[in-house]
């Protein structure tokens, strides 16, 4: 997968296609997800083969439930 790279992406949108490197099914989180630069959605399989790093941090991202932080601290801002 040379010139293919995976990179980090807001995600706003549930989408149904399949994984853009193996075919398989994935299912991209809300907020971020992995994608490929042209915003194909890359199976967690994948991730973790091709940008293992960015696995891990897409993990911690939704461990730690900064998303809901996130969210709170903007409904608290401007709600
Ligand atoms: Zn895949």
């Amino acid at each position: 997968m040379l010139g293919k790279r995976i990179c980090i992406k807001v995600n706003n949108v549930q989408v149904n296609e399949g994984c853009a490197l193996c075919g398989g099914p994935v299912e991209p989180l809300i907020p971020i997800w992995v994608f490929l630069e042209n915003y194909l959605p890359v199976c967690r399989k994948c991730a973790k083969k091709h940008a293992e790093v960015l696995l891990v941090a897409l993990d911690n991202f939704y461990k730690d439930n900064l998303a809901e932080k996130l969210f709170k601290k903007m409904a608290t801002q401007y709600g």
